[in-house]
């Protein structure tokens, strides 16, 4: 028994051979995927809040804290969390956590993004070099993502690997569930047109057929322009643009004056837990979402 006891503390270092994960998400969709996955095996922290911009985070000790003594760090990638994440992960000093490690999880590893850029440059505006890293607004690639989280979690604590699968299992058939209600709820809406605020919601489209025709940004990160708003509004009474999808951590002022000229509906477009009052977990999100836009543009397109 003392030799096996042995074996194991030289195999496994303390604590990820079986036993509670301590996890650290940057987002909180990524939060609730990982606790989905991980049930009562791991615990879950996350570093933003839902109802916040996640590619500007303060850096604030309490949140060095949180990652000094975790043994799985999961962020977005595709540089969604660059302007923050990484100044934490160093600052905590925790070796098990730091990039090419195995703690270190980049969530958007199995995913095919969108909109790669071929010459990335200043002029784009802020454009994410590695494609748009708003991937987990379509559920098929949280599936994707909550598989990634599972082998993880139990290449790190083989002794509740079976968990992990058995509730990613569970996961990919509730994704299953609601897609199909999801689908049928968007159905009617193929095609229609929708502005945006940032670059944000394009695989949301791309999975259930809406068309982005515009967003408030004029380049991805910079902030609207009087001459930009205009064209908007052109655009919208051209087209008859019915919906404005934004999120709580963007001005409201210019949403609201679009909506003004032109009569559409501006609405909140949940990017996760927190997104939206009463949005507590990533398939409330995507309940809300189609929930919204179903009822604004009910009785017809
Ligand atoms: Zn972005």
């Amino acid at each position: 028994m003392k030799k096996i006891s042995l074996l194991a503390a030289l195999l496994f270092p303390v604590g990820l051979w079986a036993g509670t994960l301590k996890v650290v998400a940057t987002t909180p969709d990524l939060a609730d995927i990982a606790a989905q996955v991980g049930g009562t095996s791991v615990k879950v922290d996350c570093l933003s809040k839902g109802f916040k911009d996640p590619h500007f985070v303060e850096s604030k000790p309490s949140l060095i804290l949180k990652l000094m003594d975790a043994d799985v760090f999961i962020e977005t990638g595709l540089e969604l969390e660059v302007g923050w994440a990484p100044l934490l992960v160093q600052g905590s000093r925790n070796s098990r956590i730091q990039p090419s490690t195995p703690g270190f999880l980049n969530a958007s590893k199995g995913i095919s993004p969108l909109e790669v850029p071929q010459n990335p440059n200043r002029s784009m505006g802020d454009v994410h070099p590695g494609g748009n890293p708003h991937f987990l607004t379509d559920p098929e690639n949280a599936r994707i993502v909550a598989r990634e989280i599972a082998e993880k979690f139990a290449e790190l604590s083989p002794g509740d690997a079976a968990t992990f699968q058995k509730n990613e299992k569970d996961f990919d058939s509730r994704i299953d569930a609601k897609m199909a209600e999801w689908r049928a709820a968007m159905a009617p809406y193929k095609g229609v047109e929708f502005v945006g605020y940032h670059r944000n919601l394009d695989y949301f489209a791309a999975r259930f057929g809406l068309i982005c025709a515009g967003e408030i940004e004029p380049k991805p990160g910079i902030p609207p322009t009087a001459r930009h708003t205009e064209e908007l509004i052109a655009l919208m009474k051209a087209r008859k643009i019915r919906i404005v999808l934004t999120q709580p951590y963007y001005e409201d002022r210019t949403p609201k004056f679009l909506g003004e000229q032109t009569g559409a509906n501006v609405l909140t477009f949940a990017m996760g837990p927190e997104g939206a009052p009463g949005v507590k977990d990533y398939f409330g999100s995507v309940d809300y979402n189609v929930r919204a836009i179903q009822e604004a543009l009910k009785g017809g397109k």
